[in-house]
């Protein structure tokens, strides 16, 4: 599944020992290895090749400019939801046409800033929306093309802040709403509205809420078919879970499997904006137990990494699996202690993990937060004025600084008060 693993008893990156690269580059550090990055693109390119999507991938997983680039120098192209990602995005060298833009709030200058760079794809939220789009493609004088992100109202099962397709969900419009826009197309005309768009979560383990949620998509798109309007674009966004613990989520295989029979009842060009499924096991964010913490009723290992570096235990109660970088041999329980695994920021939300058991934990010990590659570094802050940590890039048995440590001077970069 991935390219972490131990060797007698010490963990490793590819061919990188992981303990090297924390003390050559500090911690809390993520490191990323290349070949599981490619090896998942590849899953998906393969689970689908007979039919050939766009695959863009959703760089708010993680947006660091290298690891987008190494999935565009692939072939990937990016789903994007903000004027910043779209920035990054043509950085990478990627050119407007692989690139898909969601988001329910676009401002009219973000709006400007796409069309101006020829992006391929408005995935639109609401009339609005759709409206300023047209007004502003006019200013252009180009026809921008539009997919419509329709909310399918489909419950899966993951975390409630990650579903993103019921009907009380901000994203989206409803059938009837896409319906009406279709049906009136031609009012738009600055708008080839010739695409829809659907996303119904993240970290979705089974297929069936995909599938339930495609047929509804497909009995929409017959509908409009039977009253002669054709679609060209069926993108049908990410959402597909990884293994954090003891999740089974299915394959790239089996989830192309089960929707593939749909997807070819159309004509429509399928795009997927997978993110997590691609970077997640990819990365890691290695940290160092900076005290032990005991007392009367927990043990606390206290390390450098808190929430700002990584915020999905605390945001979204996720596990993540928490590993000794280098393990102690495992040939009695003696020894073994529980501790909660917490951050140096001032919440008591801020933790890592609760009730885990390790043997022979120290002060200095490295541990290794498994499965960060995804949601970790693009969703990390600065809050307690810590400055972010910096990512490793692993291939082979070379390694390379991707991104920097940040420094106090960068907690400065923007205020005007010196
Ligand atoms: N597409 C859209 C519109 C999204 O909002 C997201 C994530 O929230 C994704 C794709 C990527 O989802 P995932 O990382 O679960 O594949």
């Amino acid at each position: 599944m991935h390219e972490f693993r131990f060797v007698h008893n010490k963990l490793y990156c590819e061919s990188v020992s992981v303990k090297e690269l924390a003390l050559r580059y500090g911690t809390p550090l993520y490191i990323y290895s290349k070949k599981t990055l490619l090896d998942h693109y590849h899953k998906i390119e393969d689970a689908f090749k007979s039919i050939k999507p766009l695959i863009c991938y959703s760089m708010k997983a993680n947006s660091n400019l290298e690891i987008c680039r190494i999935l565009v120098k692939e072939g990937a192209g990016l789903d994007i939801v903000s004027g910043g990602e779209l920035y990054k995005a043509l950085k990478t060298g990627l050119s407007g046409s692989k690139i898909v833009y969601a988001g329910v709030g676009k401002t009219e200058d973000e709006i400007k800033f796409g069309i101006k760079n020829n992006i391929f794809l408005f995935n639109v939220e609401s009339l609005p929306e759709l409206m300023v789009i047209d007004r502003v493609a006019s200013a252009f004088k180009k026809r921008q093309s539009v997919a419509i992100r329709i909310n399918p109202d489909i419950k899966p099962k993951t975390h409630r802040y990650i579903v993103t397709g019921r009907h009380e969900n901000k994203f989206g419009v409803d059938f009837d709403t896409a319906r009406e826009i279709f049906l009136n197309r031609s009012r738009y005309q600055n708008l080839d509205i010739s695409g829809i768009h659907m996303h119904i979560g993240s970290q979705i383990v089974d297929a069936r809420p995909f599938v339930r949620a495609i047929n509804r998509m497909i009995q929409f798109v017959e509908m409009l078919g039977s009253k002669g309007i054709h679609i060209k674009w069926f993108d049908i966004g990410g959402g597909l879970g990884i293994i954090y613990s003891n999740e089974k989520p299915q394959t790239a295989k089996e989830y192309a499997s089960a929707i593939l029979p749909l997807l070819k009842r159309l004509k429509a060009k399928v795009i997927l904006e997978p993110g997590r499924f691609i970077v997640g096991n990819s990365g890691i964010l290695v940290t160092r137990v900076l005290y032990i913490k005991n007392t009367e009723r927990k043990n606390f290992a206290i390390i450098d990494a808190g929430m700002n570096d990584l915020i999905r235990p605390s945001l979204y109660d996720a596990y993540h699996e928490i590993l000794p970088v280098e393990s102690v041999p495992y040939t009695t329980k003696e020894g073994i202690s529980t501790y909660d695994v917490v951050g140096p920021i001032c919440e008591s939300g801020d933790f890592m993990g609760r009730d885990r058991k390790f043997i022979g934990l120290k002060e200095g010990s490295f541990l290794a937060i498994m499965g960060a590659g995804a949601y970790g570094f693009s969703m990390a802050s600065n809050y307690n004025l810590r400055p972010r940590p910096a990512e490793v890039l692993v291939y082979g048995k070379a390694h390379r600084l991707i991104r920097r440590r940040e420094g106090f001077s960068d907690l400065l970069r923007c205020e005007k008060g010196l």
